[in-house]
């Protein structure tokens, strides 16, 4: 049973971890475009009846875009198949490091504590993230991942980008499930 974890109102307690973008003109239309890359994922996930979440890593030097994958829990049967760590092990795998230094990774919905524990374990440069998740969010909300004194790691995050258009796939989605 899933439930919706979404509040498109945007940070309920914005934690000083992340900058939140209020304002899509304040960045660069290349990090909207990867933004939309990890969207699509998120579709594709949709219609794989997974929770809609996508993500994307890029080499923000050259503008490459590295890796890109959708949520797979209940395809895979496993429930750390998340977006981020699928997105993190391929790129990992392709670049023949468990560090992903330099890098940058978009994701439609605010990290929970699996990915952002993967994340800061893969030494990623940046996050970017759509929809804010107080329920499941690990980054602004929850632990509070990036704040923990035992997060050796603490990328800098942005957060809210495309967030209406993120956070209304999910609810779409979650909006069928009960239908
Ligand atoms: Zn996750």
């Amino acid at each position: 049973m899933f439930f919706p974890r979404v509040a498109l109102a945007g940070p309920l307690d914005p934690g000083p971890a992340t900058r939140h973008l209020g304002n899509m003109n304040e960045l660069p239309s290349r990090d909207l475009s990867y933004m939309g890359l990890a969207l699509a994922e998120a579709k594709a996930a949709a219609r794989a009846s997974e929770v809609p979440v996508g993500a994307v890593i890029v080499d923000p030097g050259t503008g490459h875009v590295l890796t890109s994958a959708g949520n797979r829990v209940e395809s895979w049967a496993d429930p750390t198949a998340h977006a981020e760590v699928l997105a993190i092990r391929a790129a990992c795998s392709i670049l023949g490091t468990p560090r992903l230094a330099g890098y940058d990774l978009y994701v439609t919905l605010e990290p929970c504590a699996l990915c952002a524990a993967a994340i800061s374990f893969a030494r990623l440069r940046r996050v970017y993230f759509g929809a804010y998740d107080p329920k499941g969010g690990a980054v602004d909300h929850g632990p509070r991942w990036f704040e923990q004194p035992t997060c050796l790691h603490k990328p800098e995050v942005i957060g809210g980008i495309n967030e209406r258009a993120c956070g209304q796939e999910l609810q779409q989605f979650f909006q069928k499930l009960r239908l």
